[in-house]
């Protein structure tokens, strides 16, 4: 049986798994589908304590995960796909590569995953035009126009990012006013390339093998028309990753983990949570960082105090 396991190897999961691992208690970290999590899908990660020049996403989760395993901590590259949660344990997991894993104290960490449309055609054409991931698909889009979906900071900094290959980025967005916060709107407002076309929604994407346009509404006028682009990029925000535990633990109707009194205690004894799973309202890597280490210091003490 393992003392500690940890769903989810993003900032959340990886800082628990280097507080864990310095208590000597041998964590698990299941990494999941996204090893690293989210912020290795973005390019400079400039608001992360330490870095004045910036970090890379995937930089900073590579050296937090040597951070981890040069402490004990031990990365086990599967996904979980069900589990038996109860009080006070032990806790069972099913995971991908079929093993069971049992263990005393479970930490679920498992991040948030990138809201669609749910359009039909956006589903067709995902991987053909369709991605919710500039920094990593970006690049195919030389010298041909684009569109990004969404007015928040996500939007604002694919839409700046893909300048730097698409003749034009179209940001498309619902309202007339940016939810990004004013740096990342007034970065991406300033740059030539980048287009706004307000209170607009995308009705379809079109193409048959691959994007060949959007088709648009304006909200205001009803007016439908055309968006030529090669490429569509979803900046929608993102939903927790928490299917997998519904109706064990208590969530909130979107499916976030709800937390205890201010601390990382689920509704069941000896499982905890950390990161965007449990965190609707400042999902930031810092923040993801600093629940980990609450996640990883409540599940010592609760196991110290189980004897
Ligand atoms: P947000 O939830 O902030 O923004 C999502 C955007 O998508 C909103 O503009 C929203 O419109 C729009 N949207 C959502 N659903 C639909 C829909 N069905 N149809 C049309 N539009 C829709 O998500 P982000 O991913 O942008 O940001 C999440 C968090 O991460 C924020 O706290 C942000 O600050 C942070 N972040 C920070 C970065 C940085 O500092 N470098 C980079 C990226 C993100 P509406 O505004 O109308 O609701």
């Amino acid at each position: 049986m393992e003392k500690v396991v940890i769903i989810g190897s993003g900032a959340a999961g990886l800082t628990a798994a280097i507080y864990a691992a310095r208590a000597n208690l041998e964590p698990m970290v299941i990494s999941g589908e996204l090893p690293g999590g989210l912020l290795t899908q973005t390019s400079d990660v400039e608001n992360f304590p330490g870095f004045p020049e910036a970090i890379n996403g995937f930089d900073l989760m590579f050296k937090m995960q040597q951070q981890a395993e040069r402490f004990g901590a031990k990365i086990v590259s599967s996904k979980v796909l069900s589990a038996e949660l109860k009080n006070g344990g032990p806790q069972v997991l099913e995971i991908s590569s079929g093993e069971k894993i049992e263990c005393e104290a479970l930490i679920i960490a498992t991040g948030a995953s990138p809201r669609w449309l749910g359009l039909e055609s956006e589903e067709r054409l995902k991987n053909l035009g369709v991605s919710a991931c500039a920094t990593c698909d970006g690049a195919f889009y030389r010298d041909v126009p684009v569109v990004v979906i969404g007015g928040g900071d996500t939007a604002m900094e694919e839409a700046s990012f893909l300048t730097k290959f698409a003749s034009k980025v179209y940001v498309i967005h619902r309202r007339d006013e940016l939810r990004a916060s004013k740096i990342m709107a007034d970065r991406a407002l300033a740059n030539e390339k980048i287009e706004m076309v307000w209170d607009t929604v995308v009705e379809e994407v079109l193409g048959e093998k691959e994007v060949e346009g959007v088709k648009v509404k304006n909200v205001k006028t009803g007016e439908v028309s055309t968006i030529e682009c090669k490429g569509y990029f979803a900046a929608l925000g993102h939903v927790p990753s928490t299917e997998v535990f519904k109706g064990q633990v208590n969530m909130d109707p979107q499916g976030f983990i709800i937390l205890e009194n201010n601390s990382s205690y689920t509704d069941i004894e000896g499982v905890f949570a950390a990161g965007d799973c449990a965190d609707k309202v400042y999902r930031q890597a810092i923040t993801a960082a600093g629940m980990g280490c609450r996640a990883a210091i409540d599940a010592e003490r609760w196991l110290e105090s189980q004897g």
